[in-house]
């Protein structure tokens, strides 16, 4: 699908302002059901319109990322969450001169297979499914656009570019040997999805009365970024401190970031995307500050993640869930239809998981409400 650069005004935008070793969508793979291309939008630009037309996308604004939606209105959910990570990405990608447009694809549909209820939804169905390969957040994103969605008669999913597909694919096992680094742009995103949730899960906890200021301000990591604030600002109540601080964590790791990834591009001579491939991930914070941030993540893990209030509303929902998948199960008519056809080609369990995944909080406890109350 190679398009003209000379005749394309996305194309020769992106030529003159990308770095070499960025995704230029005139290189890119194309999609898996070949389309026409735009000259005034670009192949990513175009992805990234249809995750946020997408109906997943869309619940994320009523799904828990932490903390769930009857503790306030203050926390992130997972649609905000989504928001500062793509801002954070956005950041980073054009101080690079990587390819934005691929960045925000990428950071919009990075959660977009969370189930409801966080990572506790995310346990119940992995146990549901575990004699079937179990349930995976960021496998589940590829299903939804791959799959799932149900927008275009021309084809199923939403039809993606390869290099946001590889993006999210990349994102399912970190840990496997793979051939090759993922693109600078996957990368980018990433470190921006920790960058986000060091800094948010901690003002979260402390709106939330989770946590007190003076117990994170024993974590070095949020001490640091305190005494850099004070430092400037002499008179701030509490309130005002915590903002200025988690300001302060995230323009400290972005800056901290740039230097890091400028110095990698540097010394091994990063000249291209076959140079980003074969090389080493190259988005790393520094040693000080992946330390820093080991610290912080540990100490939320033990007194927030674990927190009794947090466990608490978890234990109820992991039930709920549980009793609307063993209903589904034994009865596959009792899903919606656009499901049934899903349940003839991957079975009911799957398929039962499938559309427990794509509920929103409210919507599965009301759900669990109607399916339990049916059953007489
Ligand atoms: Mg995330």
């Amino acid at each position: 699908m190679s398009v003209d650069a000379e005749t394309n005004l996305i194309l020769e935008r992106e030529a003159a302002l990308l770095a070499p070793y960025a995704m230029h969508s005139a290189d890119s793979a194309g999609r898996k059901y070949p389309e026409s291309s735009q000259n005034y939008r670009g192949p990513f630009q175009r992805d990234r319109d249809r995750i946020i037309h997408c109906s997943a996308f869309r619940r994320l604004s009523h799904k828990t990322q932490v903390f769930t939606g009857e503790m306030g209105d203050y926390h992130r959910t997972r649609l905000t969450h989504t928001l500062e990570v793509a801002s954070i990405a956005r950041t980073l990608a054009r101080a690079l001169r990587l390819n934005e447009d691929l960045v925000e694809a990428l950071s919009l549909a990075h959660d977009i297979g969370h189930p409801p209820f966080g990572h506790s939804g995310e346990d119940v169905l992995d146990e549901c499914l575990q004699n079937m390969g179990g349930f995976n957040h960021n496998a589940q994103a590829l299903r939804i656009v791959e799959l799932l969605e149900n927008r275009y008669p021309e084809f199923p999913g939403l039809n993606l570019s390869r290099e946001v597909l590889e993006g999210q694919s990349r994102r399912i096992d970190k840990s496997a040997a793979a051939a090759a680094s993922p693109l600078l742009e996957v990368q980018v995103v990433d470190a921006a999805d920790s960058i986000a949730y060091d800094s948010h899960d901690a003002d979260d906890s402390l709106e939330l009365g989770l946590l007190a200021l003076d117990q994170l301000l024993a974590v070095p990591l949020w001490r640091e970024a305190a005494e850099r604030v004070r430092r400037r600002f002499a008179n701030l109540d509490d309130r005002q401190l915590r903002r200025a601080i988690v300001h302060e964590l995230i323009h400290w790791q972005v800056d901290d970031l740039l230097a890091e990834i400028e110095r990698s591009l540097l010394e091994r001579g990063i000249q291209s995307v076959a140079d980003v491939r074969r090389a080493p991930a190259l988005v790393a914070p520094s040693s000080e500050v992946a330390d820093l941030k080991q610290g912080l993540e540990r100490f939320l893990f033990k007194n927030v993640y674990r927190h009794p209030n947090v466990e608490e509303t978890r234990n109820a929902a992991r039930q709920a869930l549980r009793e609307m998948f063993d209903i589904l199960v034994a009865d596959p008519a009792r899903l919606p239809a656009k499901f049934h056809n899903r349940v003839a080609v991957d079975g009911a369990a799957r398929a039962a998981a499938d559309y427990l995944a794509g509920m929103t909080d409210r919507f599965a406890l009301d759900e669990h409400g109607r399916l339990t109350s049916a059953m007489g």
